[in-house]
């Protein structure tokens, strides 16, 4: 059995929380998602490398993989996508490049950039929420999608694959809602999940999703006037 990686909680330091991305983005492909476990009261950004592979236990932890078996894991389904919309505050780690083809690399470094003094030597980062509203510019407004996906399914940023609103999950199969939360002083987390059908999702999917179909309605609008 494969031994189970979780990165350490962030700090509130900026360059050791860059820091952490990079070296969860060394390990990228074996990411297996976001967990919320009720046990530890707890998100665990969980990685499953294969075994011989180099973990950098500065940033992570190793967990036994039975904690895993009672958590709920994060979604985030399609249709929302009120995090690439607006305010999006994604960006890229120089080391995330190497995994996608020349033009879109291309596109990146064309980005304003923001080199950063990390406990690991110097680390550039590239914005991408440069487009009206802080939208990022790999989100397809039409289409809800982020451009990304088409390149493999660890393509996306890490800090997008790692950061979720916990609204949305799911466990042995079945759907979850987020009906409340409790942060204790400690920075531990009560999260409350209720199961619900398939409709109940759909439809806090569709609330979630009013800013991008109101950001799509002005967009359209926007494109015919400037076709005109
Ligand atoms: S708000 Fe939640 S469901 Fe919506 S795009 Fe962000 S992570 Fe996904
Ligand atoms: S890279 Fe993709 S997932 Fe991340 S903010 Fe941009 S469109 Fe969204």
């Amino acid at each position: 059995m494969g031994k189970v990686y979780v990165l350490k909680e962030p700090g509130r330091d900026k360059a050791w929380n860059i820091y952490t991305l990079r070296e969860a983005a060394r390990l990228k492909r074996w990411f297996q998602g976001v967990y919320y476990s009720p046990r530890l009261k707890r998100l665990l950004a969980v990685f499953k490398p294969t075994p011989g592979t180099h973990v950098n236990m500065l940033v992570f932890e190793e967990i036994g993989e039975s904690v895993l078996r009672d958590a709920y894991k994060m979604e985030c389904p399609r249709g929302c996508n009120r995090c690439c919309v607006i305010r999006s505050g994604a960006f890229i780690v120089e080391n995330e490049l190497r995994w996608l083809p020349g033009e879109v690399r291309d596109r990146i470094t064309r980005q304003p950039s923001e080199l950063i003094r990390t406990p690991g030597g110097w680390v550039r980062i590239y914005r991408l929420d440069t487009e009206t509203m802080g939208r990022c510019i790999f989100f397809d407004v039409g289409e809800g999608s982020c451009t990304l996906e088409k390149y493999g399914k660890h393509a996306k940023p890490i800090v997008c694959l790692l950061t979720y609103c916990t609204v949305f999950a799911t466990r042995d199969g079945k759907l979850y809602l987020k009906k409340g939360y409790r942060v204790h002083r400690d920075g531990r987390a009560d999260i409350h999940y209720e199961e619900v059908d398939k409709k109940t999702w759909s439809r806090m999917v569709s609330r979630m999703g009013s800013i991008w179909a109101r950001y799509r309605k002005i967009h359209r609008e926007a494109g015919r006037e400037a076709g005109t």
